[in-house]
């Protein structure tokens, strides 16, 4: 998943924040698309219904043995579409919002550095907002796929994340897998009320995603 876990010192690295940085190919994506998703549909609805999804999406296999690595983006796609496709569309909404949710805390507790997790709250939101993107920028193949990511952070007083996923193949409608994830991050480590619009999205017949969070600070 997005971070490195070697320190604060990659975090200050040298990325841009308004890099754009495409996936290797074949399109990859960090496990957790899955395995969190797994995870939220049996704590909201059962094993046996998270078989059944996983099963129509053709991985029943993933629930047996979470994947260990990468996987292919059309796993989480199938997925994310077997989910819509099984269930009405604010029940979809509500799994792929807390798989987000659970993706973002799996982040946090193993991908970002106990150093920055403990300095980042502890600057001004300005700051470790755009600290924050420059790192995520570097990694964003692991959620954006074959999606190209930009991101950049405008205004110092009220700091406004825009985070931008162009062709974003995990998109459903408004998102919310990626609004969980990204509001999580961001108001943990950048502003406790940080709040999350989704501005575009490819779902919608555009051609990128497009996630606002502002961030308040505590
Ligand atoms: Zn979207």
């Amino acid at each position: 998943m997005p971070m490195s876990n070697q320190g604060i010192g990659r975090i200050l690295g040298h990325g841009s924040a308004g890099d754009a940085v495409a996936s290797p190919s074949p399109a990859r994506i960090g496990p957790n698309a899955v395995i969190q998703t797994g995870q939220a549909l049996s704590a909201l609805y059962g094993v046996g219904a998270a078989r059944l999804i996983f099963e129509s999406a053709g991985l029943g296999r993933h629930l047996e043995a979470p994947p260990t690595s990468m996987v292919d983006e059309h796993e989480p796609v199938a997925l994310f579409a077997a989910i819509r496709a099984m269930l009405p569309p604010a029940e979809a909404d509500r799994v792929l919002a807390e798989a987000g949710y659970r993706t973002a805390h799996y982040i946090l507790d193993h991908r970002i550095p106990p150093l920055a997790r403990k300095i980042l709250p502890k600057l001004h939101p300005a700051i470790a907002s755009r600290l924050l993107v420059s790192a995520i920028a570097r990694h964003a193949w692991t959620f954006a796929g074959s999606g190209v990511f930009r991101g950049r952070v405008m205004d110092w007083t009220k700091p406004r994340v825009r985070l931008e996923i162009v062709g974003n193949p995990l998109a459903t409608p408004g998102c919310p897998w990626h609004g969980a994830v990204f509001q999580r991050l961001f108001g943990t480590l950048c502003g406790s009320a940080a709040t999350a619009r989704h501005l575009e999205c490819c779902a919608s017949g555009q051609n990128r995603c497009v996630t606002e969070l502002l961030c308040t600070g505590t």
